[in-house]
């Protein structure tokens, strides 16, 4: 069976064509500047690369191009070996606690939370539709980032703030990278044949989260309202006392958006460091004596240690710590730093075993007390699973 996976932005579709039960990637692919001048298209396949700039107006002639490319080089026969199509949707809010099928009313509900998530979840409604258009008779999925934290209780959800900013405008913790830290606990749980596992799931990438997970239920996260909160990220602050922002808007005269801008996108690594987002050129620049570039590393490391450490006190001792993601997959002088940092739970790492990148391994040593493993994250995979029996039912 082949399932499209894909992800919608404001401008772009990345997609995915999986076959299952196999797994195996039959194509993969990213059109971009939809919309806009300079749009383009990448596809890979069978170790060939197309890339092509042409007009891309609108959603539907991404879509209608894809499948176009898709027959042309027959990487499916016919259209009819697409038997369903898998969606990242951002946001869910509180109602949505599984991945479901997608239909125009079903959309409509998604749509009341676009105000939760306003960058990413129009473009991923105009992602489904486009499909629905081109593709009218393949089953549609949604699979939101939120729902897997939807177990958090309400102890770990709600704010201490007025009970009426949750009861009348939502206002709660929802967590987001669910998709990731499901494939994570899906992954561990399997490979270590437990469905008890406490596992802390730490998604360290250019975004960031750790999630806290006990028998495959969330018990917190580190995002919150919106994927602004938590550890440092690339270029989002993460926790800060909230005063900062009227302070700022009263020394800068910025408005409270422009301040909001700041935290997530002039922040993080780059507004520490001033270097970069990339975790790789702060590293290069730590290595090569920047004071500014090894405090953005000391405290991105501390920030992800402290988590660490709360939520092993949180899930009663953990039985597993998981890195993933860009840097948790790739960055073993990250790795160290962290573990090094969480030395109190009697963590340790070992050097050679960590001596390695993007590869499901474990990196702690035998007297560890928490094991330790690095497991690249398939999103694109988890939503096709769960297109698959979704379609399948
Ligand atoms: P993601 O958002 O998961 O794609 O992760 C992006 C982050 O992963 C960026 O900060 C990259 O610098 C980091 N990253 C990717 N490859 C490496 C690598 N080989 N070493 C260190 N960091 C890496």
């Amino acid at each position: 069976m082949k399932i499209l996976s894909v992800n919608a932005g404001s401008s772009s579709l990345k997609f995915t064509l999986i076959e299952l039960p196999s797994r195996e990637v039959i194509a993969s692919g990213l059109f971009e500047k939809i919309g806009i001048d300079g749009s383009c298209y990448t596809i890979k396949y069978n170790g060939e690369k197309i890339v092509k700039e042409v007009e891309l107006k609108d959603h539907s002639v991404a879509v209608s191009k894809l499948i176009e490319e898709l027959l042309a080089n027959k990487i499916v026969a016919s259209l009819d070996e697409i038997e369903g199509i898998g969606h990242r949707i951002l946001h869910g809010g509180s109602e949505f606690t599984k991945s479901l099928l997608l239909d125009d009313s079903v959309l409509e509900r998604i749509s009341k939370y676009n105000e939760l998530g306003p960058l990413h979840n129009p473009a991923n409604i105009t992602g489904v539709k486009a499909f629905m258009k081109v593709l009218p008779n393949v089953p549609n999925v949604g699979v939101f980032d939120t729902t897997f934290h939807q177990t958090m209780s309400e102890e770990e959800y709600l704010y201490p703030v007025p009970m009426e900013w949750y009861t009348e405008y939502g206002i709660r913790k929802y967590g987001f990278h669910g998709t990731s830290h499901r494939f994570i606990n899906k992954s561990i749980s399997e490979y270590l044949n437990r469905n008890d596992l406490k596992v802390i799931s730490c998604h360290i990438g250019n975004g960031g989260s750790i999630c806290a997970i006990n028998g495959g239920n969330v018990v917190d996260t580190t995002m919150g309202f919106t994927p602004l909160a938590g550890i440092m990220m690339g270029t989002r602050s993460g926790d800060i006392d909230p005063s900062i922002i009227p302070f700022v808007m009263k020394k800068t005269g910025k408005t409270a958006e422009e301040v909001v801008n700041d935290l997530n996108k002039k922040s993080g690594l780059l507004g520490i460091s001033g270097i970069s987002s990339d975790s790789r050129d702060v590293e290069e620049a730590a290595l090569k004596g920047d004071k500014r570039a090894i405090l953005a590393q000391n405290m991105y490391a501390q920030k992800i240690a402290n988590y660490i450490a709360m939520y092993n006190n949180l899930l009663n001792g953990a039985d597993v710590i998981v890195f993933t993601a860009g840097v948790g997959e790739n960055s073993k002088n990250m790795r160290k730093m962290i573990i090094e940092r969480i030395q109190s739970l009697g963590v340790k790492i070992d050097d050679d075993k960590n001596d390695f990148r993007g590869e499901f391994r474990l990196i702690s040593t035998d007297d560890s007390k928490i094991p330790v493993y690095v497991i690249p994250t398939n999103e694109e995979l988890m939503i096709a699973l769960d297109t698959m029996e979704l379609i399948s039912k």
